[in-house]
């Protein structure tokens, strides 16, 4: 055996790190954080936690459900969700915004948080959750996934689709 040279320690270049940390956010809870100038069409993190059916999912929050929005639910396909209430990482504390400047994208199975345009240090990262109504959704179901994101055309609401007027 022959002693070689050890290899140089890794870079912990900026580059390396991720350009986001979690602290307070005004729209809700937690929030995430530009640390770094993040260039429009990148993707900055992939939302990750466990992979569960649809069924399973529903069965872990049945419960909640009805009075609490802030599971970490992310619907991947007919057969998938993620559910980052397990093994999640940051991306899970991505708030919502009706003038995101995220999107998230789903590709070959997996959710990436991508920016949508140029984003400075210390700008909040949001996308646009686009929770679907569902026939079962209690009557005050908009105020439950309210949104307060401050976007001059907030639409008070995280659910896609009109408003419900009057509850059944
Ligand atoms: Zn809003």
């Amino acid at each position: 055996m022959s002693t070689t040279r050890k290899s140089p320690p890794r870079s912990r270049s900026k580059a390396t790190e991720p350009p986001f940390r979690v602290r307070r956010s005004k729209i809700h809870g937690r929030g995430v954080f530009a640390t770094q100038p993040i260039r429009g069409g990148r993707r900055i993190v992939e939302y990750i936690g466990e992979r569960v059916s649809h069924p399973e999912a529903d069965r872990r929050y049945e419960d909640k459900a009805a009075d609490d929005a802030h599971t970490f639910l992310f619907i991947v396909d007919a057969k998938t969700v993620v559910d980052a209430g397990v093994g999640g990482n940051a991306a899970r504390y991505i708030n919502h915004s009706c003038a995101p400047n995220c999107e998230a994208v789903i590709t070959g199975g997996r959710i990436w948080i991508k920016s949508l345009r140029n984003i400075e240090p210390g700008e909040e990262l949001h996308y646009n959750y686009r929770i679907g109504r569902c026939k079962d959704d209690p009557p005050d179901a908009d105020e439950i996934y309210g949104c307060r994101c401050g976007a001059p055309r907030c639409r008070g609401t995280m659910l896609v689709g009109r408003r419900r007027r009057q509850p059944r």
